[in-house]
């Protein structure tokens, strides 16, 4: 190895036991912490993330002396990684990254508030300043052609407006007339009386146990436990985390949370052990993480052979079930109906809540449209894409907590995540056998080959053109839900 980079990935060692920490504070948080520890325990994570930015100052010029030429791809992805990295903290003064914790941290508390009480008004003016700051930082960043290029990036590396023009284009093209042939077809649109039935608690986490089970996540690098939102964090390669929530009613939301976060999950456990304590040890983008997570979610998971495989034990946990038959119980998992929150939608309006988001972003970042009139603008939208419209607010602009966190550029990666896993579905010959036998086994084996094990050492579109020959190409999540929903 590169004697630079040995000696980088030496002192990487202990920035990444800061990380390892870190996550396990914030899964502390989000599950057993005590309420109380809130406050201390807030300040704690920020201060270790100080200490994180130091360690980018301190390498940028070794890391920059490196030459590219006799690098290995394993090498070659360490150094891209330590740039990006390198690039935003360089780029971005200290005091605009402070001035943008400060506001999230207040504009998530006044986001609240807000949501509650269906006063817009209130959260306005925070989101004003934060877009405000999001243009400064994509403006440091530097970008072509678009300011949002420079945000698209931070979370999915070399996805563009371009990109997601095409990708978002095709969906509202196609799906468009998928839905409303799938509304007219009646048979998945109608509402199901299972989402208004209660079940018991104690009982549906054996069902979730037993998915567990048939996913063969390994217990000895693994567990699952209870959370507000459900979160899939990787403490270490052998040592990964789910959780799930309980709403006691509709049992498939909590059913169908617990596979995708397994799916998340089977990611990180694949990783290849080598590449712990390595910049290259993360999936190469949200994106891509999402893809494995629908992938188990929906295209296994809410497919006819997984439900029928799953149906003695569904009927033995859920006593409201037991009236229902196979067919019943797999309409109820894929009923498709225009609704007002993006986190309740079906795989086939999903897509449109994104769409919503992103051309949202686009207009504010393009300075184009003014926040104040957010809430007729996202109403609009969403009675032109979805036939709805909300009565206030709260079921409107304010529903998503990401903006006030800060994170613009996010929301296309749930759809990236749809359109990545319809591609591996396809492009995987051997995958219509081993769905159709549900074998979990030799799914996994070939997601660890073709994704996993990588990390992050190729970009996305890299990675995805070695695995499978193309990038984010939308046609074949118009082609599984024509196949699923019409066929
Ligand atoms: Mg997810």
């Amino acid at each position: 190895m590169n004697e630079k980079i040995k000696e980088i990935l030496g002192e990487y060692r202990k920035y990444e036991s800061i990380s390892h920490a870190q996550r396990l504070l914030d899964w502390d948080l989000e599950t057993y912490m005590p309420q109380g520890g809130i406050e201390i325990r807030g300040e704690v994570i920020s201060n270790l993330e100080l200490m994180q930015q130091e360690f980018f100052y301190r390498i940028k010029e070794r890391v920059e002396s490196i030459e590219d030429r006799d690098l290995d791809d394993f090498e070659r992805g360490i150094i891209r990684r330590l740039k990006r990295d390198i690039h935003f903290y360089v780029s971005i003064p200290p005091e605009v990254l402070k001035d943008l914790s400060k506001v999230t941290t207040e504009s998530s508390v006044v986001w609240r508030e807000a949501r509650k009480k269906g006063d817009f008004s209130r959260f306005s003016p925070y989101l004003e300043r934060i877009v405000e700051i999001e243009r400064i930082i994509a403006e440091k960043l530097g970008y072509e052609k678009h300011p949002y290029n420079a945000l698209l990036d931070l979370f999915e590396e070399g996805f563009t407006v371009d990109d997601a023009d095409n990708v978002f284009g095709t969906i509202q093209n196609k799906c468009k007339p998928i839905l409303e042939k799938i509304i007219s077809d009646g048979r998945f649109s109608r509402k199901h009386p299972l989402e208004k039935k209660k079940y018991d608690v104690k009982r549906m986490e054996m069902l979730n146990r037993k998915v567990l089970e048939i996913l063969e996540m390994p217990m000895d690098r693994f567990r699952m436990d209870v959370s507000a939102h459900p979160f899939t964090t990787s403490i270490s390669i052998n040592d990964v985390r789910i959780t799930t929530r309980y709403e006691g009613i509709n049992f498939k939301s909590t059913f169908y949370s617990t596979i995708h976060e397994s799916g998340h999950a089977i990611y990180e456990l694949q990783k290849d052990p080598q590449l712990e304590f390595t910049p290259v040890k993360g999936a190469p983008s949200l994106g891509m993480h999402e893809s494995q997570s629908r992938f188990f979610e929906n295209i296994l998971g809410r497919g006819r052979p997984f439900v029928e495989m799953m149906y003695p034990q569904i009927v033995e946990n859920v006593r409201s079930a037991r009236k229902y038959s196979v067919d019943d119980i797999y309409t109820y998992f894929n009923t498709v109906y225009p609704s007002l929150i993006r986190v309740d939608a079906d795989e086939v309006t999903y897509n449109f809540h994104i769409v919503l988001r992103y051309e949202i972003e686009k207009l504010l970042l393009e300075d184009k449209i003014q926040v104040k009139d957010l809430p007729e603008i996202w109403d609009d939208f969403m009675e032109k894409y979805l036939g709805v419209r909300p009565k206030n607010v709260s079921e409107g602009v304010l529903q998503d907590i990401h903006w006030a966190n800060g994170s613009f550029g996010y929301f296309p990666t749930y759809t990236l995540g749809n359109v990545v896993s319809a591609m591996i579905k396809y492009k995987i010959p051997e995958f219509s056998d081993y769905l159709g036998k549900n074998n979990i086994r030799g799914i996994k084996e070939i997601l660890r080959e073709k994704i996993h094990r990588h990390g992050s050492i190729y970009a996305p579109k890299d990675l995805l053109n070695k695995s499978f020959g193309e990038t984010y190409n939308p046609e074949y999540l118009i082609k599984y839900l024509e196949e699923k929903y019409l066929k």
